[in-house]
């Protein structure tokens, strides 16, 4: 391992909160977030700009990134599906800009009506909006479906790679690989990691956004840490669970990812009792969602 420092990027208030049909208020999010950020977290994806037609649980997005700066030091930032997202997140004045980019394009077309020409014409767009700024937040595009789809099954690697190559190309300053169906194995994050590094550079993947669906996101994450990746998505409680398998969380569970890393002595800066008591501005505010995660019912280890 080259970097003994992880940074563990909270996603639950975006990816969770978008995959459940309550709607958290305002309120519980900004609160949810300035107590993670007081547990140490440097950055955390709180919302996404999508119209609230789709997403009515996103919908106070804006909102919720303006109070989301007043945290200090914490990194803000947002998903975008298109330029206009694009432009309400700078607005706003997030830090970070994500766009999913579908590597199966049968899933593009379903989820978000473009080609893969068409998606990069849109990043190119964004690209071009994020130089005009005098303060650029950071642009980055996640390769979606990136270890297989739902619709499409596998997904071929060299796709992978020469998509990431293309969305270099058109502007991002970074790619992540994501896990979007579950369908990872370490084996295949380790193939694809050196793969994306090789034709991108190291330093222009740092991030994996991993799902928990088939209860390998743990192996998954150490196998990307153990490839260079030095940021890693989860969400609190892996809230949001998977539709297809129940019992299993959406995203990888923050609370034992961050026990797993401190635990193997690598550095996540972040106050494991801290985190584990956020979990209770969730349980009180979404009493029927279920919180998943192991280290949280099994307590520490005495003398950890
Ligand atoms: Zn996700």
């Amino acid at each position: 391992m080259t970097d003994s420092h992880i940074l563990v990027s909270e996603v639950g208030p975006r990816d969770g909160l978008q995959s459940i049909d309550a709607i958290l208020p305002t309120a519980v999010k900004n609160a949810w977030i300035r107590a993670q950020a007081e547990a140490g977290f440097k950055e955390i994806e709180v919302g996404s700009f999508v119209p609230p037609k789709v997403l009515p649980q996103m919908a106070d997005t804006a909102e919720v990134v303006r109070e989301a700066l007043n945290v200090a030091g914490l990194n803000v930032a947002v998903l975008v599906p298109n330029l206009r997202g694009a432009e309400n997140a700078i607005a706003a004045g997030a830090h970070k800009i994500s766009i999913p980019f579908s590597v199966s394009e049968t899933h593009s077309l379903k989820n978000v009506r473009r080609t893969h020409d068409q998606m990069i014409e849109e990043v190119r767009s964004i690209a071009a909006l994020v130089a005009e700024q005098k303060v650029p937040p950071h642009f980055e595009a996640g390769l979606s479906t990136a270890f297989g789809c739902t619709i499409e099954g596998p997904v071929s690697e060299d796709l992978v790679v020469r998509s990431a190559e293309r969305l270099m190309d058109a502007g991002v300053a970074e790619v992540g690989l994501s896990d979007t169906t579950g369908y990872a194995n370490p084996a295949q994050v380790k193939r694809l990691v050196r793969k994306v590094q090789a034709a991108v550079g190291k330093e222009h993947i740092t991030g994996v956004h991993l799902h928990n669906t088939r209860g390998l996101g743990l192996a998954n994450a150490l196998a990307a840490i153990e490839e260079g990746i030095t940021t890693v998505d989860s969400s609190l409680g892996g809230i949001g669970g998977c539709p297809f398998a129940p019992g299993a969380s959406g995203n990888i569970v923050t609370e034992d990812l961050v026990f797993m890393l401190e635990a193997m002595g690598l550095n996540t800066g972040i106050d494991i009792e801290k985190l584990l008591a956020v979990r209770t501005i969730l349980s009180e505010a979404l009493p029927n969602e279920p919180l998943y995660g192991f280290t949280p019912d099994a307590g520490l280890p005495k003398g950890f």
